[in-house]
């Protein structure tokens, strides 16, 4: 019995330490938008690009479809530090999908740029394949009604061509773009 406690408790340190592993990994993300962001404008911090505000956002769809781009230049980020690797993730599963699998009739995404992963029981990890990711929101949606609100929208700025009058912030009905400075290109 004492051998099996030991057993799981070892379970949960390593999965604590790959949580933080996968943090980090949200943290280079990141840093990934920062440093696109920094190669293609310089560090100049007077510099403005484009990005939306998650609190704002109310997930209305309009990311995907309004885009001068097709595929949009917006598409979902996951904030691995605020996931609960949920078993059942709202994000991940159609509302009231009866099977916990992976099978296609229980994805929410369109495009299947989820990716569902087995960590340990109760535990899975979701990562998003951005080539796929249309940034429709409605894995967001999920998340912020059933979960942690970790998946979240951001403009990616290796595509965002900077319009000078962003057609997505043209129409948000949540005035949730707005200009920031190409040193500080995330809002997450
Ligand atoms: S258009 Fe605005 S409210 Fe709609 S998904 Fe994009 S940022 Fe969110
Ligand atoms: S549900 Fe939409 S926003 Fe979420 S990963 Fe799929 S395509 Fe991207
Ligand atoms: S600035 Fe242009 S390319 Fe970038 S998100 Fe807005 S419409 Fe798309």
């Amino acid at each position: 019995m004492k051998k099996n406690d030991d057993k799981k408790a070892m379970d949960r340190r390593e999965f604590i330490r790959t949580g933080v592993r996968y943090g980090c990994v949200s943290l280079l993300a990141a840093g990934g938008l920062y440093l696109t962001s920094s190669r293609k404008y310089g560090k100049d911090s007077q510099h403005k690009v484009w990005q939306l505000d998650p609190e704002k956002c109310i997930k209305c769809g309009k990311c995907a479809t309004t885009c001068v781009l097709t595929p949009s230049a917006v598409k979902c980020v996951h904030v691995y530090a605020a996931c609960g690797y949920c078993n059942l993730c709202g994000g991940y599963f159609q509302p009231g999908t009866k099977k916990l699998t992976t099978g296609g009739e229980n994805q929410l995404c369109p495009t299947a740029a989820i990716k569902r992963t087995y960590i340990e029981d109760p535990y899975y990890e979701y990562s998003i394949d951005e080539n796929l990711c249309i940034g429709c929101a409605k894995c967001v949606n999920g998340c912020s009604d059933f979960g942690n609100s970790s998946l979240v929208l951001q403009v990616r700025h290796d595509r965002c061509l900077n319009c000078n009058e962003c057609n997505i912030a043209k129409s948000c009905p949540a005035q949730a773009f707005t200009r920031v400075p190409s040193s500080r290109p995330e809002l997450i």
